[in-house]
């Protein structure tokens, strides 16, 4: 699993944050996501998909 975020769809919601912390983090300045884990194990699969659903912006892209 690799994850993309594409920063300019982003709006700083922070539900990737919420359902995943430990692969998304966001920037002190702007509050856009940044991938803490661009490839996270297996077992933060299920978080990142949440994260993916979740988020109001579809900014966040799973490649498998
Ligand atoms: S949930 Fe989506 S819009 Fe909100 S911070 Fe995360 S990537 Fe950005």
């Amino acid at each position: 699993m690799k994850i993309v975020i594409d920063e300019e769809r982003c709006v700083a919601a922070g539900q990737c944050v919420s359902a995943a912390a430990k692969v998304f983090d966001q920037r002190e300045e702007d509050g856009i996501a940044v991938l803490l884990d661009e490839r996270p194990p297996a077992e933060l699969a299920p978080d990142v998909r949440q994260a993916a659903a979740v988020c109001p912006a579809l900014a966040i892209r799973i490649e498998e």
